[in-house]
């Protein structure tokens, strides 16, 4: 039977754009289908006034395994943060460093034990292959951090709130099996933002590719193993990938839903003379009645290019959706105490509420990687592999080579 394309990718996200990349590299006939009018997903920024504004606040990081083999890294031109916290307490704000060479500012502040403790435990992660992390008995990020150093201050005001704003839950119930993952790139990387911001990501993705390999504003509404609808159009395919946000593939394929953690970030601007010292730290919260927000920081201090000349932008996101207009007051004053500046200084330039930001990697946390699903539709998606770019490249990967080696069999041609 004549099909249409040799393979038929739904969305073009990264995960959808990574399988579409490394099919059309090996010469196989793609086309993706994207219902919005953009690339990247969850990963785009808009121009606003001259600032760029990604939709959520996100960070990547050099350690990631699966963005190293696909991805340009020094075109990427990667804007380090300083490892560590801006810490608001009760009486004062702290600004501390950390790295396993140098946890000098931890030994000052905290208790000597935890804070060896600590340091020991982060030590252990990069000595870890990631597939032994993987594999351990899987409790509660919360479990294992007070099993591991106590009950202590390290522990609530700097981890809880830290890694809340990574996994977007307060409880933090997510896996220790993701727990250790994300710390182990944070001690071998470095976290940061592009340049020229997070869609410099997907940009670099359809690099080179034929410009009639993906079709936007196009909605698929309907896939099976070998055809899609789209716009009201049936296609058939040899192959079809379903890499569209969790919610959706789940929709398509009448599967369960997949539970997602949701996150509100606001976007503040003020004059760089107002701005003060400048620092490349996350400000968290580690007071004894945080207010809203979950972390902030000054984006300009750490890429300058996200604002016009003369001005600064402040990235402040707070774990759920806060839609009222309350909640951009309370954030506004949050952020302007977290960073020491003037609420009245700062103007609010867009908030973005992201209902479905991360797939939660609850306990017990397995990384999903059969790229096929029991209906010969195969899935490219951060949420069958883990929550993150990595994990969105990994999954695209994964499904790519699993379509090639059906084809160099002999299957489906
Ligand atoms: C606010 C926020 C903060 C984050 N922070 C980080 C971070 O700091 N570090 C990190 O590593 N990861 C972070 N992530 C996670 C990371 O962005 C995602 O894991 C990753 O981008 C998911 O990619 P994906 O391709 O699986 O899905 P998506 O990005 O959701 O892509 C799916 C695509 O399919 C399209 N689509 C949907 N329905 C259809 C349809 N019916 N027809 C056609 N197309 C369709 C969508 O428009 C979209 O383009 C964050 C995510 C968010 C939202």
């Amino acid at each position: 039977m004549a099909h249409d394309f040799d393979v038929i990718v739904v969305g073009a996200g990264l995960a959808g754009l990574a399988t579409a990349r490394r099919l059309t590299q090996a010469g196989v006939q793609v086309k993706v289908f994207e219902s919005s009018d953009g690339v990247g997903g969850r990963v785009r920024t808009d121009r606003v006034d001259g600032f760029s504004l990604d939709r959520g606040f996100q960070l990547y990081n050099m350690a990631y395994s699966e963005g190293k083999q696909i991805l340009d890294h020094k075109s990427l031109n990667l804007k380090k943060f300083r490892k560590g916290v801006r810490l608001l307490l009760d009486d004062q704000i702290l600004e501390l460093g950390i790295s396993i060479s140098n946890s000098k500012d931890f030994y000052n502040h905290f208790d000597r034990a935890a804070t060896f403790k600590l340091i020991k435990y982060l030590v252990a992660l990069t000595v870890s292959k990631p597939e032994d992390l993987a594999r351990r008995a899987d409790i509660a990020s919360s479990t294992t951090l007070t099993g591991l150093i106590g009950r202590n201050e390290i522990v609530d005001q700097v981890l809880k709130p830290f890694l809340s704003g990574v996994f977007l839950e307060p409880n933090l119930n997510t896996s220790r099996r993701w727990l250790d993952q994300v710390l182990r790139f944070f001690v071998l990387g470095s976290p940061g933002v592009p340049a020229t911001a997070m869609d410099s990501i997907p940009k670099q993705l359809i690099r080179g590719l034929p410009q009639e390999l993906i079709q936007l504003n196009t909605e698929v509404t309907q896939v099976s193993a070998q055809t899609v609808i789209a716009n009201g159009r049936e296609y058939s395919a040899k192959y079809v990938v379903l890499g569209a946000d969790p919610a959706t593939n789940a929709r398509l394929t009448k599967a369960d839903a997949i539970k997602m953690n949701s996150v509100t970030t606001w976007y503040h601007a003020i004059s760089t003379r107002h701005r003060g010292t400048k620092t490349k730290l996350l400000a968290i919260d580690g007071s004894t009645n945080p207010s809203l927000l979950t972390n902030s920081c000054v984006i300009t201090d750490i890429a300058p290019s996200y604002a016009p000349k003369k001005m600064e932008l402040i990235s402040s996101s707070a774990v759920g959706i806060h839609e009222s207009d309350l909640s951009d007051k309370v954030a506004l004053d949050h952020a302007a105490t977290l960073h020491s500046l003037n609420p009245n200084q700062m103007s609010l330039i867009k908030k973005y509420v992201i209902s479905q930001a991360l797939p939660a990697a609850n306990s017990p946390f397995v990384s999903r990687t059969s790229a096929v699903q029991s209906s010969g539709i195969y899935l490219a998606s951060d949420s069958n592999h883990s929550p993150s770019i990595n994990g969105a490249l990994a999954s695209g990967r994964i499904t790519a080579d699993a379509i090639l080696n059906n084809i160099h069999r002999g299957n489906n041609s």
